[in-house]
C-alpha cells in the first residue's frame, strides 16, 4: 500500500467554469422589500394552501412520478393531450431536461442576451455551446440575427417572451416568420414564465404556433403568477415523442406530491389568480407612468417587473441606494437593474427612491 493521495476528485471542466452560486439575501425583516426574484407578493392561493395541507399526510409516500392528474388537468386547461406534457421541478428543471435530452456535446443552443441567467449555465453543463445574440435597441429579441446564427450544429433555440429581465415580448407574427425560416429539426423553446402578466395580444399565441410547428416547445411555470415558487413545479408542452423523451430524462419523483396537488388546485382557482395578475398589471402601469414623468426612459414591460438599463456607474449608484433602503432588486453588471412589481406600498418605496436619483443620474 502506498500513502493515500491527498488530491481531491476534480469537477468536470464545464462545472469548474460555472459562476459560483451566490445565495440571495433572505428577507430577514418586514422592512426588507423582496423585489429581486419576480415572485408573487401575494400569499398562496387559499385553494393551493388547502391542497398542500390535505396532501401533507402522504409525505411518507413517493409522489406520482408520471404526474398523471396534473398532466391531465393541464391538458384540459390548454386543449392538448396529457401525452404532450412533461412536468418538472420548476420550469428551470424542465429546461434542464430539454437541453440534456436534446444536446450532444458541441451542439449549439442559441438564445438572446441578456435573458434568463440559467440559459448559459444549463447549456454549458450539458457540454453544449451557448450562442448569445445581443438584444436589439428596443430591448427585444433580434430574431433576424438569431436566424442568421443558425448552423448545422444548432440543436435548440430559446426564445423568452416576455423577456426576463427586459419585459419585452416577441410578437406572434415575428415568431411565426422565424419558425418558417429555421429548420424543423431545431427545437424552438418559447419560455413563457411570465405569460400571465402580458396584455392579451402583446405576445405570441404559442399554442397556435405549436399546432402549426411541432418543433415548438412551450415552457411555463407555476412559480410566478400562480405564486408557487417555493414548491417547484413547471411544465413543457411539446410533440408527444419529445414530451415522452423529456419525461424519460426526469429525475424519478422530481415533483413532490404537495407541488402536484397545489398546481392542480391553482388551475382550478384560475379566476383568483387572474384578479391578482390584473392588480399587478395596474401597478406596473402606474409605476411606468410615474417613472416616465420622473424622466426615466423605460421600454414597456409585459412581465411583473421593470427594467432600467444602466451603465456601471448608474448601476452602482442605484444598487447602493436600494441596498441602504432595504429593497432587494436584481442588478446585472454591464446591463441594468430589474425590479419586481409588487404591493403598492413597496412599489411606492421604489418610486420615491428612483425619483431621488433621476436628476443626478440621467
Ligand atoms: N424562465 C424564466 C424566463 C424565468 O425568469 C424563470 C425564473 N426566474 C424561470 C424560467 C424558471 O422558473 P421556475 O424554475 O421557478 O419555474
Amino acid at each position: 500500500l502506498t500513502a493515500p493521495d491527498t488530491a481531491l476528485p476534480s469537477l468536470r471542466g464545464a462545472v469548474a467554469g460555472l459562476p459560483p452560486y451566490v445565495p440571495g439575501r433572505r428577507s430577514a425583516g418586514l422592512d426588507i422589500a423582496a423585489l429581486a426574484s419576480n415572485e408573487s407578493h401575494y400569499e398562496p392561493l387559499p385553494a393551493a394552501a388547502a391542497a398542500v395541507a390535505a396532501a401533507a399526510g402522504t409525505m411518507n409516500r413517493y409522489p406520482d412520478s408520471a404526474a398523471v392528474e396534473l398532466r391531465e388537468r393541464l391538458a384540459t386547461h390548454l386543449g392538448v393531450t396529457a401525452a404532450e406534457i412533461a412536468v418538472g421541478p420548476g420550469s428551470v428543471g424542465v429546461l434542464q431536461q430539454i437541453i440534456t435530452g436534446l444536446c450532444d456535446a458541441g451542439d449549439d443552443v442559441i438564445f438572446a442576451w441578456r435573458s434568463f441567467e440559467a440559459y448559459p449555465i444549463l447549456v454549458e453543463l450539458a457540454g453544449a455551446r451557448p450562442v448569445r445574440i445581443p438584444l436589439d435597441d428596443a430591448e427585444g429579441h433580434d430574431l433576424d440575427a438569431m436566424a442568421a446564427a443558425v448552423t448545422a450544429r444548432t440543436k435548440v433555440i430559446l426564445l423568452c417572451t416576455p423577456n426576463n429581465p427586459t419585459g419585452v415580448p416577441i410578437s406572434h407574427e415575428c415568431i411565426e416568420a422565424f419558425l418558417r425560416a429555421v429548420r424543423s429539426d431545431i427545437l424552438v423553446v418559447i419560455d413563457e414564465a411570465y405569460v400571465e402578466y402580458a396584455e392579451a395580444g402583446s405576445g405570441p399565441d404559442s399554442l397556435a404556433l405549436y399546432r402549426q410547428h411541432p418543433n415548438v416547445c412551450i415552457l411555463r411555470t407555476f412559480s410566478k403568477a400562480y405564486g408557487l415558487a417555493g414548491l417547484r413545479v413547471g411544465y413543457a408542452v411539446a410533440a408527444p415523442a419529445i414530451a415522452e423523451g423529456l419525461r424519460r430524462t426526469a429525475l424519478p419523483f422530481a415533483v413532490s406530491a404537495l407541488a402536484q396537488k397545489a398546481a392542480v388546485a391553482s388551475l382550478d382557482a384560475g379566476g383568483e389568480m387572474e384578479a391578482r395578475v390584473a392588480a399587478v398589471r395596474q401597478e406596473r402601469a402606474r409605476m411606468a407612468a410615474e417613472l416616465e414623468v420622473q424622466g426615466w426612459r423605460l421600454q414597456p414591460s409585459q412581465g411583473n417587473f421593470l427594467w432600467i438599463r444602466a451603465d456601471d456607474h448608474l448601476l452602482a449608484t442605484l444598487v447602493d441606494a436600494f441596498d441602504r433602503a432595504g429593497i432587494m432588486v436584481r442588478a446585472y453588471q454591464g446591463d441594468g437593474v430589474r425590479i419586481t412589481v409588487a404591493a403598492p406600498a413597496s412599489n411606492d418605496r421604489v418610486l420615491r427612491l428612483l425619483e431621488a436619483h433621476t436628476a443626478s443620474t440621467i
